[in-house]
């Protein structure tokens, strides 16, 4: 991998962009040879058309972030944030020419405040490094997409990212109390502070959230931890058919029960994750729901138990507890590798449909409809409790139709998810992947007041243009 020092490619040295950028932040890693830029040309939707980023600037401090805001300005070059790159959305991905500004080496905790439960960190830390960081100190910070061992916390608040526990405990926005962001003209602004409780103007902080780096960059956050629960206890339960699946999802919620992780996985997904893992999981049943309960002793057996009613009431043809925490870990893991289980199928997409609780069982009779009627193959899998599914799409490897299909199932997967009053996305992001959409969702005059706020605070364009609106 090239570095400023040892640069491979001659034009690049003779990059004024770069040269600034050098000179005016010595000591900066910053990559401009194309080999090392097409890294960063993609996010994880390598299907999506992107762009060639004209340089990758890794800066390490917030005064480094405001020094590359204003040199792209005099030089009029868009700016990508990106943390990890495993984006569903295409919202890290390159534009021709940009400057990518990523985040791997902005990865510090600040500080770990054990009375005001807070930690404060900068945005490149990966979130399971904070996570298993908190937890040393008996803490919990519970925002967990699948991705989590992956993605960074500065990505998991430029998507608002979800994940396995929000069920319980919500989106990344609601562990969020305050962001230090740089601003499209470079300057540096706090949009809270420790309080729990803080209505002083408008939440900017909740602005930011989930903006997918179209109106600000942030360079550190402070997250809401909470005191650790105990270890989850864990029941699988399998159905005949993917309705009765649904069903149980709404009867949980109808009993007043409040599982840390509902989630949910067709029988694609079964064979799938059974073929990768092993786990002998019933590859006859056409659903099966994973729900866990991180309540205390007793409290916890009586909520699966409730629960395991809910389930049988609705059709559930068996159910089995995790052994022991070992066992339950497994079983997560597995979980959060459906979609790379899918892939060792054919090459997937993976989209990312929500609808209110009540009306997954029809979700899921329209995503087995519309497999059907564009005769395209689809594993399913979710946080089911959140009303959130994730239709994977499999393709034979290098299938010409592919991307011709893919536009055509999106189409109607969209439509049904807002026929039933839901969403076009969940929790991965509108991004590039799903503009078109916004407007059909939210209605012209809401999008019109998301480009007015857009307007204001990026007046030139430079953030992330063209993504989310
Ligand atoms: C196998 C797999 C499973 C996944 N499971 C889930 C899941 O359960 N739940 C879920 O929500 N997502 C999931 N994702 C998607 C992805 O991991 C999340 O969207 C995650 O939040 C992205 O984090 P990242 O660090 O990779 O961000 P990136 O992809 O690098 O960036 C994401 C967005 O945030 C912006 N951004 C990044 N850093 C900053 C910054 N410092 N300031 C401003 N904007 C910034 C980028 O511009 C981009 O728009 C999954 C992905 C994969 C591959």
């Amino acid at each position: 991998m090239a570095t400023t020092g040892e640069l491979r490619d001659p034009t690049a040295t003779s990059d004024p962009l770069v040269a600034a950028i050098t000179t005016r932040i010595p000591g900066i890693r910053i990559l401009a040879d194309p080999i090392d830029r097409e890294s960063y040309r993609y996010d994880e939707t390598a299907y999506l058309r992107a762009g060639l980023p004209r340089a990758i600037a890794f800066p390490t401090a917030t005064a480094h972030v405001v020094e590359l805001v204003r040199i792209a300005r005099e030089f009029g070059v868009p700016i990508v944030p990106r943390g990890a790159g495993t984006g569903l959305s295409g919202g890290a991905a390159g534009i021709d020419g940009c400057l990518t500004i990523a985040f791997t080496a902005m990865d510090r905790i600040i500080e770990i405040d054990r009375e005001n439960l807070v930690a404060v960190v900068q945005p490149g830390i990966i979130n399971a490094q904070l996570k298993a960081a908190v937890a040393a100190e008996g803490l919990f910070y519970p925002p967990d997409p699948a991705s989590y061992e992956m993605c960074s916390i500065g990505g998991n608040l430029g998507t608002n990212a979800g994940g396995l526990c929000c069920v319980k405990y919500g989106q990344t926005r609601d562990a969020v109390l305050s962001l230090e962001v740089v601003m499209a003209d470079g300057s540096v602004i706090r949009t809270g502070g420790r309080n729990i409780k803080d209505v002083a103007g408008y939440s900017l902080t909740h602005l930011f959230v989930g903006s997918q780096g179209t109106l600000a960059i942030t360079t550190e956050a402070t997250l809401r931890l909470r005191p650790a629960p105990p270890p989850r206890s864990t029941m699988l339960a399998f159905f005949p058919t993917l309705e009765s699946a649904g069903a149980a999802v709404a009867g949980i919620a109808a009993a007043g029960l409040s599982p840390v992780t509902l989630e949910l996985m067709d029988r694609v997904t079964i064979e799938a994750v059974d073929d990768m893992n092993d786990l002998g999981l019933d590859r006859t049943a056409a659903a099966m729901l994973m729900v866990e309960s991180d309540m205390p002793g007793a409290a916890a057996a009586d909520e699966l138990e409730r629960a395991e009613r809910a389930c049988r009431e609705a059709g559930a043809t068996e159910t089995v507890r995790a052994a022991d925490a070992q066992e339950a870990d497994w079983l997560r893991q597995a979980r959060r590798a459906a979609h790379y289980a899918l892939e060792r199928k054919g090459d997937v997409r993976m989209e990312d449909v929500g609808v209110p609780r009540s009306r997954v069982p029809e979700m899921l009779r329209a995503i087995e409809r519309i497999a059907a009627a564009h005769d395209v193959r689809i594993g399913t899998f979710g946080h089911a409790g959140d009303g959130n599914l994730h239709p994977d799409l499999i393709f034979e490897r290098g299938d010409p139709q592919a991307e011709a299909k893919t536009d055509a199932v999106k189409k109607d997967l969209y439509q049904a998810a807002l026929d039933l009053g839901g969403t076009v996305t969940g929790e991965h992001g509108i991004g590039a992947a799903r503009r078109d959409w916004l407007e059909k969702q939210k209605g012209e005059d809401a999008v019109r007041v998301m480009r007015a706020i857009k307007a204001a605070l990026d007046p030139d364009g430079i953030l992330n243009p063209g993504r989310v609106i």
